[in-house]
């Protein structure tokens, strides 16, 4: 009898979603040691060098963690179902909640206008007049003010939260508008807490929005925390979600987390008093450049429409203190399946900020834990030496002359589909080590110029042909980008 074993998108790319693996009476290091044979890539992805699963990766068996069965020793049966959960950028039964807000002076009571506007909660029991009171005191902050932060910020807004703040620094994009519902085409190039302000004032002038344009770091985060009640993480970076739970873990505030990726998202509720936190379920963030963000990867427009509704509701849930919040759960909703299914999660006793003996008092710098060179250093790494360069008014005027050169795009297909430059061979970076017989060779070869969509992919694709051999290669400076913005403006942009 097979047993069935999902693996989520982050992974996707090496196998199907779904792969069954013949497996009665295995282990479940047996069922992960059959699926790497199967699919080489995955190896790297689920284990580390000594053969440890990785610990930015659980495993469950049906709704259980391994961690809290016998490890990779649990046997799965047939029928069983055996999860790969991977931590994703970008978002126990659960006691009752006690309310957020309460203790605080109320709210001034309702005004009519309010009455009217609040009609349909107020006549639900789990409701009422309180609840709206409490909703009117709380003050909740969104983390971003994007895919996530949208549509939790516009439900929150129309259900009356009275103080709503919202970190981001950004200005609109085209590209966010596939998913950003928060703002308008009109919006584009301006900034959107400015454009998010206007929205959700014009959606509920009773609600009160607070901006802080600023990028969240380990120095400002307790500060801007510390007045609000719930925390909602609709952060798109593995640096921010630890910052955010380490400064919700040590402010005692709960954390409304969600996170999406392609067709998959992710739901929580961390930081409780005896719930666990995101540190719990990924003790360590993935290595820089294994997950790809969103950006990289795409995510489905309407994805974080419903994950960040389900962030809006759990937030709401703690402030009125009804029903069971997703605390001490994870919830995985795949778009391509239709499937909301929930995992356990615990405290882990171990746990280095929420266990039982913290190590962590503090706020750490997040961009050295997740391996993230600052911004200067990144760049000088991935910069090559000007004569390994070409900018795409010298490759124009190579091409003019008829000078023998062959582009090679590293992109993936999908970029290669919206726009490329002519006469161009596409090999996805990711192949081009396996495909190195399609790159022309030998004394008469032409010279090569390589390009990907901003230089990045394509630097590292230089120095992979530099070190097998390759002399005469040059990276395209700014990609495909610089091609369009000075030769051909024609082409459309992504
Ligand atoms: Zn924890």
């Amino acid at each position: 009898m097979p047993v069935t074993v999902r693996i989520p998108t982050p992974l996707r790319p090496f196998t199907n979603h779904r792969a069954t693996v013949e497996a009665d009476g295995e282990t479940v290091g047996q069922v992960l040691a059959h699926l790497t044979s199967s699919y080489g890539d995955l190896r790297t992805h689920l284990f580390a060098a000594d053969g440890a699963l990785r610990s930015f990766v659980n495993v469950y068996v049906n709704d259980e963690d391994v961690r809290y069965l016998q490890r990779e020793a649990t046997i799965v049966r047939p029928s069983d179902t055996v999860s790969i959960v991977p931590s994703v950028a970008g978002g126990s039964g659960a006691t009752d909640v006690e309310p957020r807000s309460s203790g605080r002076a109320t709210a001034a009571p309702l005004s009519h206008d309010e009455v009217k506007r609040y009609s349909r909660h107020l006549i639900m029991p789990e409701v009422g007049v309180a609840g709206q009171l409490r909703l009117k005191a709380a003050r909740v902050l969104c983390i971003g003010a994007g895919g996530l932060g949208s549509p939790a910020s516009l439900y929150l807004a129309a259900a009356g939260v009275g103080t709503l703040g919202l970190v981001d620094f950004d200005v609109v994009d085209f590209s966010n508008l596939q998913r950003q519902i928060l703002y308008d085409t009109a919006d584009v190039g301006r900034r959107k807490l400015d454009a998010a302000a206007d929205r959700l004032t014009a959606l509920n002038p009773e609600v009160r929005v607070v901006q802080h344009e600023t990028r969240l770091t380990s120095a400002n985060a307790l500060p801007v925390f510390k007045d609000y009640d719930v925390i909602v993480d609709g952060a798109d970076n593995f640096p921010t979600r630890y910052l955010v739970n380490d400064a919700c873990v040590l402010l005692g505030k709960p954390n409304a987390y969600g996170s999406i990726f392609r067709f998959d998202g992710q739901a929580s509720v961390f930081a409780t008093k005896d719930g666990p936190c995101y540190r719990c379920l990924y003790p360590e963030p993935p290595p820089p450049g294994l997950v790809p963000s969103c950006a990289e990867g795409g995510v489905l427009g309407v994805l974080p429409g419903i994950v960040g509704t389900i962030q809006a509701t759990e937030a709401i849930k703690i402030i009125i203190g009804a029903g069971e919040t997703l605390a001490g759960r994870l919830l995985l909703f795949d778009a391509l399946t239709m499937e909301f299914r929930t995992l356990k999660l615990r405290r882990d006793p171990a746990c280095p900020i929420c266990g039982d003996h913290p190590t962590i008092t503090s706020l750490i710098d997040y961009e050295q834990f997740c391996g993230i060179a600052p911004p200067a250093q990144a760049a000088a790494a991935a910069s090559l030496p000007p004569a390994f360069e070409i900018t795409a008014e010298e490759l124009k005027a190579g091409i003019d002359r008829r000078d023998p050169i062959w582009i090679l795009d590293v992109r993936e297909p999908r970029e290669f589909d919206i726009c490329r430059i002519p006469n161009s061979t596409l090999i996805p970076l990711g192949d081009l080590a396996k495909r190195l017989d399609e790159v022309p060779s030998g004394a008469d070869a032409p010279d090569i110029v390589v390009h990907c969509k901003v230089g990045g992919r394509s630097a590292k694709a230089v120095q992979l042909l530099r070190e097998r051999g390759y002399t005469r290669v040059k990276n395209l400076k700014g990609g495909i980008l610089a091609w369009i913005a000075t030769v051909d403006p024609a082409l459309p942009t992504y």
